[in-house]
């Protein structure tokens, strides 16, 4: 078996962004790109702030286009879900079910997945007035009305963004108390445009081929109704994909992959020669972009590191 120069885990905008380098530097990298290839960017409809689609583009087009820009430099992929990884040592190893592989670097980047409320219709919708990211497609809700689900930072964040397109924002939360901090909470309800719905289960998400709106239970009183929305964010938090590499990889409190603060390497983990890169590491900023530019930086640091024990 050979040994590899870069093996990555993973494939959205960080992980591709890293192959087309790693690609590009001649190093031949071996992606293993799992079974739902192109992250997060696969559940959105059009992308509108990656930098240079002026008209913007559709989020599988945009991964396809990195996964082709990727293979054309000399990236191999396989479409399989890593299923364990040994990361000490100088060889890497890396399994696809009995199959293994190895590198002399690992560049992990699985990302993380927004969490969802598992509502019969909420994967059907995703991308069709769904969604779980504001920033991405809060645009699209120009003069519309939405509503958040969640009681975080994040749910309270949402809301008071969306006021910016939406002409109304329901916050719908399932209990009267929140997680969130308290000036995100008095500055949400300061919002004249957005309206509290507390106490309140949302039970499913309507609509045929786009949102109509939402199934709601008040649990207080014991009530239900239908509320009619074009759009309806699920802000209840995400989780980084990372158990595959528990208890060899270290993360924050959170999950998230610790990384360098070196500014010499600032994709490294614990681990020498093993690289992280977008939103497995990142609970922060979580755009396509800020991920492909750290999947650029562990594509750079992992050749550097290649040079440096080659
Ligand atoms: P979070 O703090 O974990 O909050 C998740 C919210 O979703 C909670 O209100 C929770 O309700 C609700 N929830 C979870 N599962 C649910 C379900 N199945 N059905 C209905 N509701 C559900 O997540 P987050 O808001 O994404 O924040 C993550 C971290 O990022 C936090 O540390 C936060 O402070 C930080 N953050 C900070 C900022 C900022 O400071 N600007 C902005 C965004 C995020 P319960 O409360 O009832 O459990």
């Amino acid at each position: 078996m050979s040994e590899r120069n870069v093996i990555i885990v993973g494939s959205g905008p960080a992980g591709l962004t890293a192959a087309i380098y790693a690609a590009r530097a001649s190093l031949k990298p071996l992606v293993i790109e799992g079974y739902q290839a192109g992250g997060q960017l696969m559940l959105t409809s059009e992308v509108e702030n990656f930098p240079g689609f002026k008209h913007g583009i559709m989020g599988p087009d945009l991964m396809a286009e990195m996964r082709a820009q990727a293979e054309r430099f000399g990236a191999e992929f396989i479409s399989a879900d890593v299923t364990k990884v040994d990361l000490a040592g100088p060889t890497k190893k890396v399994w696809v079910d009995s199959t293994e592989y190895q590198g002399k670097t690992v560049i992990l980047s699985t990302g993380a997945s927004a969490n969802l409320l598992g509502l019969p219709n909420e994967r059907r919708l995703m991308g069709k007035g769904a969604s779980t990211c504001a920033t991405c497609d809060g645009f699209f809700f120009r003069g519309k009305v939405v509503a958040v689900i969640g009681g975080g930072d994040s749910a309270m964040e949402e809301a008071n963004y969306l006021t910016r397109h939406a002409t109304k924002v329901y916050l719908i939360h399932r209990r009267s108390e929140f997680r969130a901090s308290k000036i995100m909470v008095d500055r949400a309800k300061a919002n004249p445009k957005v309206e509290f719905i507390l106490n309140t289960v949302t039970e499913d998400i309507l609509g045929e081929n786009e949102v109509t709106g939402v199934r709601l239970h008040n649990t207080v009183e014991n009530t239900k109704r239908d509320l009619a929305l074009d759009g309806v964010f699920v802000a209840i938090g995400h989780t980084p994909n990372t158990k595959l590499f528990a208890g060899q990889i270290t993360t924050d409190d959170k999950g998230y992959i610790k990384t360098s603060s070196e500014k010499s390497h600032v994709t490294a983990t614990n681990i020498p020669g093993v690289f992280a890169c977008g939103d497995v590491q990142d609970s922060r900023y979580r755009q396509a972009i800020t991920a492909a530019g750290s999947g650029c930086a562990a594509a750079l640091d992992a050749e550097h590191y290649l040079n440096e024990h080659a």
